[in-house]
């Protein structure tokens, strides 16, 4: 994350309300981009990687909550602050279920935003994995873990960069070899916090990282599986 300019999605179908959050936030010196519904976040975030995400719940077409569910199920935990009109409970703790980091309701004053928008990525940067403990480059077989880099780099020279959540995963695992991980303390790892809700999510994102760091990920080598418990990395 570049904490000096982060950048920022703003998904709000109601134009000016869009043009005026993205005016005010890059007065305050974020990078912005504006995005009127669910569909067009969902077909960008992969290639973009925005810091942080703002989310209108109430969009035409698929909903903030449901576009919010699908990149957690996803396994993606970039953070996201929902932009919800409607001030039920039972809003908030749906979004928050769902995997939000936040919710803000409208009206809300441009300096309140700013200060939640301040506090999520304040957190983001501190998730336990994400820090910057690991330094060492890792071997997995023929494939290099430049941590660093944040990256694979492949026999040949083939480079995979890895997503937030891959990331977040693989350091972790990595950093305590041969301990068995709950899926909790993964799901912590990557999403900030234990989710009742949704504890399969982590074994989603353990079979996209197998993807790219075994030979054969249906016969794990680096990433076991522990029964009924979690995974463990096997130097
Ligand atoms: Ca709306």
């Amino acid at each position: 994350m570049n904490v000096a300019t982060p950048h920022l999605f703003v998904v709000e179908d109601d134009r000016a309300m869009r043009v005026m959050i993205c005016d005010y936030l890059s007065e305050q010196g974020m990078k912005t981009t504006p995005l009127a519904s669910a569909e067009e976040l969902l077909r960008r975030v992969h290639t973009l990687r925005p810091d942080l995400i703002l989310l209108d719940v109430g969009l035409p077409g698929s909903s903030g909550l449901d576009a919010c569910r699908q990149l957690r199920v996803e396994g993606d935990r970039i953070p996201i602050i929902l932009l919800t009109a409607r001030i039920e409970e039972y809003d908030r703790v749906l979004g928050l279920e769902m995997g939000a980091d936040d919710y803000i309701g409208k009206p809300f004053s441009p300096r309140e935003l700013l200060a939640r928008i301040r506090a999520v990525l304040r957190r983001a940067v501190t998730v336990p994995g994400t820090a910057t403990a690991l330094r060492a480059d890792v071997q997995l077989g023929t494939l290099t873990f430049q941590p660093g880099a944040r990256r694979l780099v492949y026999e040949g020279g083939r480079e995979h960069l890895l997503t937030t959540v891959e990331f977040a995963l693989l350091a972790e695992l990595v950093s305590n070899p041969n301990v068995p991980l709950s899926r909790e303390r993964l799901m912590t790892v990557v999403h900030g916090r234990a989710s009742a809700l949704l504890p399969r999510t982590i074994d989603v994102a353990v079979m996209r990282l197998r993807k790219h760091v075994e030979t054969d990920p249906a016969k794990p080598r680096y990433v076991q599986s522990i029964r009924n418990f979690g995974y463990m990395f096997v130097p």
